[in-house]
């Protein structure tokens, strides 16, 4: 079992996390950023904090029942803690989970609408299908289960009415995957504005899926 150098993945937290509050992908104490540390242990993002002013010394260490190992006095962690830690164990092949709110991402359920998935051929093959998870109530349980099937067997995941899951072997995969899933979602938008989109062509639609399964399973 690896073991993460703890005192890098602070500071690659801290990296992340600004990098994605500076694209507008979180604002104010929004979204919440995990790594794990070994089998059993997890450094999550607190609950509450302004995350641009969040330091390395900040993000809590809990075990696999969220159950606060290491903490500054007054920081909880996440609020979301179910979910990172329900995304962990579902896919022990990941380190990292990333929880968003994209908007443009995000607008396309509270307009029932999917994931454009057929339009961009890189989005086809870096991500695969995007799912839309239901609805689960922030901060509860059920945003846990909302994403416990899917995240078997996606990297991103959008979240019904709230915003993005991410997950990958490191937070930058993780990153990636987001700013992917959203410029997708902004580039659908101005398509959308300007006319009515027009899909890839079946055959090369199964031809990126055929590509894209390969380079991920790699
Ligand atoms: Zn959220």
């Amino acid at each position: 079992m690896t073991v993460f150098n703890e005192y890098r993945l602070r500071q690659e937290i801290i990296r992340v996390t600004r990098i994605v509050a500076n694209q507008g992908l979180i604002r104010s104490s929004d979204g919440n950023l995990s790594v794990r540390l070994d089998e059993n242990r997890f450094l999550m993002t607190p609950s509450g904090l302004y995350k641009m002013s969040m330091e390395p010394d900040d993000p809590i260490v809990v075990n696999e029942n969220g159950k606060v190992l290491i903490g500054k006095p007054g920081l909880k962690p996440t609020s979301e803690f179910n979910m990172h830690l329900e995304a962990f164990r579902q896919r022990p092949d990941i380190n990292a989970v990333l929880h968003a709110h994209p908007p443009y991402a995000t607008a396309l359920t509270i307009a029932g609408l999917p994931f454009p998935t057929d339009y961009l051929p890189e989005v086809l093959i870096a991500l695969g299908d995007v799912p839309v998870a239901n609805y689960g109530t922030p901060g509860t349980p059920a945003l846990a289960e909302s994403i416990q099937e899917l995240i078997k067997d996606h990297n991103a995941i959008i979240l019904s009415h709230h915003g993005s899951i991410t997950v990958g072997k490191t937070l930058e995969e993780a990153l990636v995957a987001l700013e992917r899933l959203e410029h997708a979602a902004y580039t659908y938008y101005l398509a959308n504005n300007l006319s009515t989109p027009v899909s890839l062509a079946a055959e090369e639609l199964a031809h990126l899926r055929a590509i894209g399964n390969q380079i991920r399973n790699q």
